[in-house]
């Protein structure tokens, strides 16, 4: 089963701008999917098409075996949760309570399972105790993790993240990271835009590149070492792939794309040595 097949896409802004020329991608169910490519190349539109905040122009887009169009965007987007990279545009009730049981209660769920939802998602992300505070007094960390709450709380087969990582420290995006991994081990389909590589390639098992609006390339994070593919998105190879890079002895048969490929060739060749 695919969590999601584009087929064709294009999507023009109203100014005539063409974000997105002629995109097909699939994505199976269970995928963890990094999203890469410069400032500009079309990440969050293309993201905000797949929980149906917007319709193709042209093309099409099936989620979940369902075909995304003006009608069924409402129901796919109770599938799809799209966490935004702003929490600022996510989160605006009086409280991180109410702003999470925002959701749930539109779908007239019980007060009952309204409460079991809401107490699960703020505790899985941590903010439990925050509940009765009101937004605009957390630290933009906080917020995010609220906004992931609400997304939550939605119990989304598939979660969709406009930079997660962006303007968080680093035990908050490990944080993220834990969160990520978890969801996964749950079965979900986890699509997420980034810039940065190290991140891609320890986490993701599928690479997706856009650059102007089109798709530069897809693969699995072996994408990540290939030198000519990644320069063309601006990108940079990972750290570890550079570090081995500047001793090819040790990596013979390619750079490693991870600590934990790199681990596993430095144990080698120390046993190769005894
Ligand atoms: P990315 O997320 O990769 O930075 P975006 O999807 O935000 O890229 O933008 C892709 C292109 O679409 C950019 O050239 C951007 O200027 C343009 N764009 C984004 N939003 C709008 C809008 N609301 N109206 C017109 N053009 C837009």
């Amino acid at each position: 089963m695919n969590a999601i097949e584009v087929n064709g896409l294009t999507y023009r802004y109203d100014n005539g701008m063409e974000a997105i020329k002629d995109i097909s991608l699939t994505i199976p169910a269970g995928a963890k999917v990094a999203l890469l490519g410069p400032n500009g190349a079309g990440k969050s539109t293309l993201l905000h098409h797949l929980n149906g905040l917007k319709v193709p122009n042209e093309g099409s887009i099936h989620v979940m075996g369902e075909l995304l169009t003006k009608k069924t965007a409402p129901a796919i987007r109770h599938r799809v949760g799209l966490v935004f990279q702003d929490p600022d545009d996510q989160v605006f009730s009086g409280t991180v309570w109410e702003d999470v049981a925002f959701g749930p209660r539109n779908l007239k769920m019980s007060e009952e399972e309204i409460e079991d939802i809401c107490t699960a998602a703020l505790g899985n992300v941590g903010m439990l105790e925050h509940k009765d505070t009101p937004p605009y007094h957390l630290s933009f960390g906080q917020k995010k993790r609220v906004a992931i709450a609400g997304v939550l709380a939605m119990k989304p087969d598939i979660i969709i993240l406009d930079e997660p990582m962006a303007f968080l420290d680093p035990v908050g995006q490990d944080d993220i990271a834990g969160l990520l991994q978890g969801w996964n081990y749950m079965g979900r389909t986890i699509l997420l835009s980034t810039h940065d590589v190290n991140f891609a390639a320890s986490w993701a098992d599928m690479v997706v590149l856009l650059k102007d609006g089109k798709l530069l390339a897809t693969r699995g994070i072996e994408l990540l070492v290939k030198e000519d593919i990644i320069r063309e998105a601006n990108l940079h190879l990972p750290i570890i792939a550079r570090l081995f890079r500047m001793i090819p002895e040790l990596a013979p048969n390619g750079l490693p794309k991870n600590e934990q490929e790199a681990a596993r060739l430095l144990f080698d060749l120390l046993q190769e040595r005894k």
